[in-house]
């Protein structure tokens, strides 16, 4: 069975849009279908609005103040469904409470996570804001990771959010599911180098945060430490960060490694940096030299860093 994962119904080809359309997205069904198991669902038909429908999008009397938003039809500011659909979101919270991620289509007035267009009563475009559904599920589940199918077609940003959820799925499967001190204490153990990549600040807090779990009762250690920790692991790991990571990981192996090893491992992560190999080149070659030299349950094995994701989707070949 595969990792829970809530999805907009039309990205997986459900005839659901106002039109009658889709908007079927290969790569989420074909490829990450492998791995994910998904839970589609359509908000505007979930509140009972048929298919085809009157498109609805966002409003607003008081300029982009998240407060004031509203979506209603586009032709009649009257006919509103916020209420409704933010009840939906309510109904599916409780459901989607053990998925590890969501994944909205974007720009619609109910799904989308970023930039969706938002309009004066008077019909004056003005900024942006979030789709009611997803703004209220973003409230009511804040820890589940979610992105925009179309944001996915960036390598980075795929690359952030399928490390995302698979690091959360781990907490939900093996931390939270049977809270312990020392299953917390391992979490952290296999996440300090993917850490490190993320977020050094929040690899050095959470860390000081696990040194006395005596301060706090867990669970409310265990909450602050997953806020933050999923926090941390939105921010891009970068070319700059990442070299820092391998250069601390091959740090273990200085004994291991003899001459000619030490320069190649030191070339390819340079070529990395300077941008001229994806990660995945210094990384197969430090992976290698991990397994030769290191038993099974040795530290650096533990290390999620080396493997976040199934190799198979080929997510460090494009960073
Ligand atoms: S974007 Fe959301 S509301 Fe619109 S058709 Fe797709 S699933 Fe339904």
């Amino acid at each position: 069975m595969g990792i829970k994962v809530g999805i907009s119904a039309c990205l997986l080809g459900e005839q659901v849009r106002y039109n009658g359309g889709h908007k079927r997205s290969r790569y989420l069904q074909d490829v990450l279908s492998k791995y994910f198991d998904y839970t589609p669902l359509c908000p505007e038909m979930g509140i009972g609005l048929g298919v085809p429908r009157q498109p609805i999008r966002l409003i607003t009397t008081s300029g982009n103040n998240e407060t004031g938003i509203e979506a209603a039809l586009s032709d009649d500011n009257d006919v509103r469904f916020t209420q409704q659909l933010k009840d939906y979101a309510k109904q599916q919270a409780t459901q989607l409470s053990d998925a590890s991620g969501y994944i909205f289509m974007q720009k619609s007035p109910s799904c989308g996570y970023t930039r969706v267009k938002l309009y004066h009563e008077n019909g004056n475009p003005l900024e942006v804001s979030q789709g009611i559904y997803a703004a209220e599920l973003d409230r009511l589940l804040p820890l589940m990771p979610k992105e925009e199918a179309g944001r996915l077609s960036d390598a980075m940003i795929r690359e952030n959010f399928i490390t995302r959820v698979m690091a959360y799925h781990d907490w939900q499967n093996n931390v939270a599911y049977q809270l312990t001190p020392q299953a917390l204490l391992d979490f952290h153990v296999r996440y300090k180098y993917l850490l490190m990549a993320h977020h050094i600040q929040s690899y050095q807090s959470l860390g000081k945060m696990l040194s006395n779990l005596k301060a706090k009762p867990l669970g409310e250690i265990a909450m602050d430490y997953i806020t933050e920790f999923m926090g941390a692991l939105k921010h891009i790991a970068n070319r700059k960060k990442n070299t820092n990571v391998l250069q601390h990981l091959q740090g273990y192996l200085k004994n291991d490694l003899d001459k000619d090893e030490k320069q190649e491992m030191l070339d390819l992560v340079n070529q990395y940096r300077t941008g001229l190999v994806p990660i995945v080149v210094p990384l197969t070659l430090l992976n290698h030299h991990i397994k030769k030299h290191t038993d099974d349950d040795n530290y650096l094995r533990k290390q999620k860093y080396l493997n976040p994701h199934p190799y198979e989707l080929g997510l460090r070949n494009a960073i």
